[in-house]
């Protein structure tokens, strides 16, 4: 809810300012060029900048006779003005050690002239003015919405500069570019939104009058020039300009201006009438001009232009991460308030997602007012007749991530009408809590006294079509709308994104039980990590089957185990090496190794190995790992051994604690972990990582043993862990 409300910030900043900013970063990549250029000019004199005043205006006084001002630029190049002998007024760079005219000052460009006025005003005057200062406003909001949403993204500060999952290019690159960039061009921002301010006068950044009787100056003593302190004091690198005195009569004077003051003083004693320091908001300015124009050298003017056109990149990339998005949104086309149909959404993988849609489809086609959403997002919906809610169960029965807050919201919203409502409960019958969760919302939803039951709850083994279709036709029969399974839930055809890869090794079968491993090459480029799934469809219809994905040398390693008889592991044993086949990968973001960690405990039974495999081997920042797995024999292990014997000489896996359960002292991890109590309460207390992979039987009897070392060794509670991301388990 909050990153939406900052995501929704972020892009409606964006949105609203996105043609002034495109504007403004092509005329400020443009402008950018007119420092460089400048500065490619060669009138720098070695050494200038380490002259008096009091060496500096005699040689002037001498070589003209006729001054009006002498100017330090940005770039070190002292600029003189001055009359000729014709009385035209003349601009000139010069040698301040010898008086030398080194070139005349060019008036600005006319292509920068311009590009200026655009950049600045829009050719719009005051109105252009105020909306750049806008623009420039809303792009500091912009860029500090962008920098919570990747702290947000990273779940920590910490791990602001962390690894970033790809998920496509643009959110990718939106990130990983934007997290960098961001910090000059909210520098951009924040001094252009200052100069405009000071420009309508919202803050006195003027420079401060100075007020003096020159009346009754005095005109004795009168060193020469060169003898003023003031001027002795006073080095060319410390002035910004000097300003002559108009005339030789006794009330004019030369005017002094510095970065931190201005100064009056008399031209005949030499001494200071007035000065006057600037105020911070004028110092503030002059900062703000300085390098927001890019005078403060060549390096920070391309800095500017990069990261003005990275403002360009942000804005495309943004874009085509909204379209995506809207793409991906579920496509309401009706309010929650206005629908008559509410269906409730619970799944990890995307399955009940697509049955749902499919009936969402249906029903919206048949002009009912039908509104889809998840689990979690249950609230009040005033209208709605007939609730239906399909939902899937995750692990030892809990629920998917997308409906953990489905039954406190049930009981916080209760409805003020009668309504009827019906569950689809997907699941596989291969695990003892087969759709449990789903069975659990239809007891809760029928507790609700407003609430009848359309249907008795349905349960879909392994996305069966057949169990579908029964659910489809009963709750047709008893609400008189008609909905059925379409061909797109039947077959493989909606995964746009299967991938071709080519099987590039196969071990034989462990004799002990029935064990192999596989690695596969995906064709084309593919983002996956260990810990994602590997999803394949074996008979090429609705039936999936997902393996842990350990990544080696970019290749996806599968460890697996035999069913007889069984549909994806007898189809993975047929694969051969050079065989070809087409699976999905699906990210799965709560079982990855953690970005920042003091240390990781791996505990795994049986082919749950698979995924730390790939972790150990991509663990070349050499994170404390303490790997306890179990199996049936020392055989089974045989597998993975020279591979962890040779991760554990180059320090990427810190200890390796193995049990076996059929053969010698027939242990299961749970023994080793109790008997490693001390040393794991250690590991967790400073702020360690929990992974658990195998058998949910396992993961049960794991979080036990857990729950008492948390309890007695570091007086933490595991439920606390795990809902802080601490203990993250992926079981089958
Ligand atoms: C998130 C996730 C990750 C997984 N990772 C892996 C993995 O890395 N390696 C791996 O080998 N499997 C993994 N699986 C299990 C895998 O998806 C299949 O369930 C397994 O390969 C059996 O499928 P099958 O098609 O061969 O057997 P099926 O055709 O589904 O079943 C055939 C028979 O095998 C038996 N059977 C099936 N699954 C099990 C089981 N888990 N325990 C006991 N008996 C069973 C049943 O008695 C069943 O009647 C994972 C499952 C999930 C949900």
């Amino acid at each position: 809810m909050i990153i939406s409300v900052w995501r929704y910030s972020h892009l409606l900043l964006a949105v609203s300012s996105f043609l002034l900013l495109t504007l403004a970063s092509v005329t400020g990549i443009m402008l950018a060029f007119e420092p460089i250029a400048d500065k490619m000019q060669e009138y720098r004199v070695d050494g200038a900048e380490n002259l008096a005043l009091a060496e500096v205006v005699p040689v002037i006084r001498k070589s003209f006779k006729d001054v009006q001002k002498l100017n330090i630029d940005d770039n070190g190049f002292v600029i003189l003005e001055w009359t000729d002998s014709a009385g035209l007024a003349q601009k000139s760079y010069i040698n301040p050690q010898t008086g030398k005219i080194l070139g005349p000052v060019k008036e600005q460009s006319e292509f920068f002239k311009w590009a200026t006025a655009l950049h600045r005003s829009l050719f719009l005057h005051e109105t252009g003015r105020f909306l750049v200062g806008l623009a420039s406003f809303l792009l500091i909001l912009i860029g500090l919405s962008g920098i919570i949403l990747v702290i947000q993204r990273q779940k920590s500060i910490k791990r602001f500069f962390s690894h970033i999952e790809r998920l496509n290019w643009a959110q990718y690159y939106h990130v990983v570019f934007g997290r960098i960039v961001l910090f000059p061009i909210l520098f951009i921002a924040i001094t252009a939104t200052y100069l405009s301010v000071s420009r309508f006068e919202w803050i006195n950044a003027a420079e401060p009058k100075l007020q003096a009787n020159t009346d009754s100056l005095a005109e004795e003593p009168k060193p020469d020039v060169k003898d003023f302190p003031f001027f002795r004091g006073l080095k060319l690198s410390a002035l910004q300009s000097l300003e002559f005195p108009f005339s030789e009569f006794p009330e004019d004077y030369y005017t002094i201006r510095q970065h931190d003051r201005v100064v009056m003083l008399n031209q005949f004693t030499g001494d200071i009438i007035t000065s006057q320091n600037h105020s911070a908001a004028a110092k503030l300015g002059a900062f703000s001009l300085r390098w927001h124009t890019g005078r403060n050298g060549i390096v920070w003017a391309i800095v500017m232009a990069i990261s003005s056109g990275y403002i360009l990149f942000f804005i495309y990339s943004g874009f085509v991460i909204m379209w995506r998005r809207r793409a991906n949104v579920l496509k309401n086309r009706f309010s929650a308030e206005e629908s008559q149909i509410v269906i409730l959404v619970g799944s990890e993988n995307g399955t009940s997602m697509r049955f749902a849609r499919s009936v969402h489809q249906q029903l919206v086609l048949q002009g009912k007012k039908v509104y889809l959403t998840d689990m979690d997002n249950y609230r009040k919906f005033p209208l709605m007749e007939h609730l239906i809610v399909m939902t899937s169960t995750y692990g030892l029965g809990d629920p998917p991530s997308n409906a953990h807050h489905f039954p406190a919201r049930l009981s916080k919203h209760p409805q003020d009408h009668a309504f009827s409502f019906s569950v689809v409960a997907f699941g596989s019958r291969t695990y003892a809590d087969y759709c449990k969760f789903g069975l659990e919302a239809d007891l809760m939803l029928g507790h609700g006294q407003w609430a009848s039951r359309s249907t008795e709850v349905f349960t879909i083994n392994d996305r069966s079509p057949e169990d579908f279709a029964a659910w489809c036709n009963v709750w047709s029969l008893h609400t008189g709308m008609a909905v059925s399974v379409t061909p797109d839930l039947i077959g493989t055809n909606h995964h746009r994104d299967l991938r071709k890869m080519i099987v590039k090794q196969k071990t034989v079968m462990t004799a002990s039980d029935d064990t192999f491993l596989i690695r596969l090459t995906p064709q084309k480029k593919a983002t996956v990590r260990s810990g994602d799934l590997l999803a394949i469809y074996p008979a090429d219809d609705h039936r999936e089957r997902l393996y842990s994905v350990g990544t080696i040398d970019k290749d996806i390693q599968l460890s697996v185990k035999y069913y007889q008889g069984g549909l994806g592991s007898t189809f993975l044993d047929g694969l051969s090496a050079g065989s070809a086949i087409r699976a999905r990968i699906v990210k799965n973001e709560h079982f990855h190794f953690p970005a920042t960690t003091s240390s990781v405990i791996m505990i795994s039974n049986g082919t749950g190995i698979a995924p730390f495999l790939g972790m150990i081997s991509d663990n070349k920042q050499k994170v404390p790992v303490h790997l306890f797995c179990g199996f049936r024999y020392r055989r089974s292990f045989e597998l993975y051994e020279d591979f962890l014997v040779q991760q554990k000489a180059a320090d990427q896996l810190a200890s390796l604690h193995l049990g076996l359960s059929r053969e010698g002292a027939h242990e299961y991890v749970m023994n080793l972990l109790s008997r490693a109590a001390v040393e794991v309460g250690s590991l967790l207390a400073n702020d360690g990582v929990v992974m658990i992979c195998g058998s949910l039987a396992m993961q049960k009897d794991v979080l036990e043993v857990l729950a008492v070392i948390c309890k007695e060794q570091v007086g933490l509670d595991v439920d606390t862990l795990h809902l802080n991301g601490r203990i993250l388990t992926d079981c089958y």
